[in-house]
């Protein structure tokens, strides 16, 4: 998936955790958990040479170039979700679970790749949520159309919850 697909579902975490812990949408506080959820969306892909967070992160990434962690393995799997959890435990509830659900966006997303996601890694067996003739193809049509559903999402939330 693009990187700007992974923001907005970055960002629509972030929101449905927003107006879960009923923080006023118009706030420093929320406009701040809506930023991290658009970085923390795309921020799985720090594994792929190349991706422009790559090369924000560059000494992370390299370090995994370095390690041979190849994409969509250690940084997309369910054991850096969990450990991400216990390093985020510290920080205040809403920026726990608006790091922590927009980055498993990430994964999730990942999940209707056709390519899949190592989920059990270090276990190399890849993973797909559907089949591969339905799987979505990076900047196809159908990503457009999930970018699209994203961002009514992102718009329709706060109306339809409050
Ligand atoms: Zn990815």
């Amino acid at each position: 998936m693009l990187q700007k697909t992974h923001s907005l579902a970055g960002l629509l975490a972030a929101e449905s955790v927003v107006l879960y812990f009923n923080e006023p949408l118009i706030s420093w506080e929320s406009a701040a958990l809506l930023m991290i959820g658009c970085l923390a969306g795309p921020l799985a892909d720090i594994d792929k040479p190349g991706s422009t967070i790559a090369r924000i992160f560059f000494p992370v990434s390299a370090l995994l170039r370095f390690l041979k962690i190849r994409h969509r393995t250690l940084t997309h799997s369910l054991i850096c979700i969990l450990g991400l959890y216990f390093l985020l435990l510290p920080l205040p509830q809403t920026y726990l679970w608006a790091s922590l659900l927009a980055y498993a966006s990430h994964t999730l997303l990942d999940l209707f790749n056709e390519q899949g996601v190592a989920l059990l890694w270090p276990l190399r067996m890849k993973f797909r949520l559907i089949p591969k003739f339905l799987a979505v193809k990076t900047g196809s049509v159908t990503e457009r159309l999930i970018q699209i559903f994203l961002l009514v999402s992102i718009v329709l939330l706060p109306i339809i919850i409050r």
